[in-house]
């Protein structure tokens, strides 16, 4: 089969969807992207980036957008919860981008997705089409469109995130809830004024709980995140809009520039975290996972979309270089990525502990141990250039 020949359809324009679609199109693949919302309006909420995600967005040609949209991280800073001492301050900035040729972004998730979006050819991608399954004959995919009819691919592509319904073709498995829900928001920059000279991530952890916030849109807004401790979000739906004061109310006795950033919250939303165990699949027949419909992961490292991304760029490569055996093709994806995400979501769900760790002798020996790492050394595992390497 040639490229020309070739088709794609994807499920979902969230940053899996959009990179991968970009990225087989770049190839000379005929590639659709079926997305079921009307619009494509992320939540009001910020996202990090870490450089290999980055490195990644810069070579599909997306840098001057994102340098114009997002900010980039000075450092990255964790205090405490309580009195605000300094746990630690690990310089990124230039230095990111001389150990990692990229920088460490802080963006609002509409943004990047216009970044994403405007890569895209006009005619790709299809609002408003939320897909209902994928039925394989032979050697090709019919995928049910949900308000009638369907389409026909050589491949289709899960990137219906962490709620997939692509996923039930690979893995029998359900979403599994963490124990913990996150209150997200914006405020206006004159909440947090330190970040018009120092641009950073602002870890706070406390018993339980842990907040962090960064400027987003350029240094105009700031996003903030309330994790805490929440058994009944297991069963409460997704998402659901929160008042101020049930946010100040979990994090009474939080340092004074936690709360200054809490009280000035406008509208707050509060989501139940899930992942899933990880599977040892991420592709079917004919049917391959990216992103979150493949390895969601807890929020707690920053990477889920980094993640999406490096599976987009592998997932292109091995398509396009196997084109004669799709299968094959989509095996030898899963091979490459499953150990990379699996330390990954490993790491994640270990930070849902060590993060929220009551104060006493662990919480001292994690504080120790995150007084030690000055610089990005112990980044390179996560960050560094050889994650990509497929042969
Ligand atoms: C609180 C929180 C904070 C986070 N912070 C970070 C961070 O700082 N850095 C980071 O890298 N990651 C972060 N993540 C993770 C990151 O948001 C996800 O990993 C990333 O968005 C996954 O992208 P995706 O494209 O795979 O899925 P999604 O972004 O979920 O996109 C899936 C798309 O599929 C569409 N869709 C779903 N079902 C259908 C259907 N049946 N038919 C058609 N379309 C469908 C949806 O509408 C959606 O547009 C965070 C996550 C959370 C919850």
């Amino acid at each position: 089969m040639t490229a020309a020949g070739m088709r794609v359809a994807v499920v979902g324009a969230g940053v899996s969807g959009l990179a991968v679609a970009i990225l087989l199109r770049r190839r000379g693949v005929r590639c659709d992207v079926y997305e079921k919302s009307n619009a494509l309006d992320a939540i009001g909420a910020g996202i990090q980036l870490s450089p290999n995600g980055a490195r990644i967005l810069h070579d599909l040609g997306a840098e001057p957008s994102m340098r114009r949209r997002g900010s980039t991280a000075g450092a990255i800073e964790t205090r405490r919860w309580d009195d605000g001492a300094l746990l630690s301050r690990v310089a990124h900035g230039s230095a990111c981008e001389d150990r990692f040729r990229a920088p460490y972004y802080l963006i609002h998730r509409a943004d990047l997705q216009s970044c994403l979006v405007d890569l895209l050819p006009p005619g790709q991608l299809h609002l408003g089409q939320p897909v209902s399954g994928a039925v394989e004959h032979g050697d090709r995919v019919e995928l049910r469109l949900a308000k009638g009819g369907s389409a026909t691919a050589d491949v289709v592509i899960g990137a219906d995130g962490v709620h997939s319904g692509l996923r039930g073709a690979v893995v029998d498995d359900e979403p599994v809830f963490s124990g913990h829900s996150v209150y997200r928001g914006l405020v206006p920059a004159s909440a947090v004024p330190s970040f018009a000279h120092d641009p950073r991530v602002m870890f706070w952890f406390g018993p339980d709980r842990h907040v962090t916030y960064y400027p987003v849109s350029s240094g105009r807004t700031v996003h903030f995140s309330a994790v805490c401790a929440d058994p009944s979000a297991g069963t409460a739906p997704r998402s659901a809009r929160a008042g101020t004061a049930e946010l100040l109310a979990e994090f009474d006795g939080w340092h004074e520039d936690v709360t200054r950033v809490l009280r000035t919250a406008g509208p707050v939303t509060r989501w139940g975290l899930f992942d899933r165990n990880l599977s040892d699949r991420f592709r079917a027949g004919r049917v391959a996972l990216v992103g979150d419909a493949a390895h969601p992961m807890l929020p707690f490292l920053s990477q889920g979309a980094s993640q999406a991304l490096e599976d987009a760029v592998v997932l292109a490569d091995c398509l396009t270089e196997h084109m004669a055996d799709v299968p094959g093709a989509l095996r030898r994806y899963e091979a490459v990525r499953l150990p990379r995400t699996a330390e990954v979501h490993r790491q994640a769900r270990l930070r849902a502990h060590t993060f929220h760790l009551p104060d006493g002798p662990l919480q001292a020996e994690r504080d120790a141990a995150m007084a030690r790492q000055r610089d990005l050394a112990h980044l390179d595992w996560l960050y560094g250039d050889s994650v990509l390497s497929y042969s």
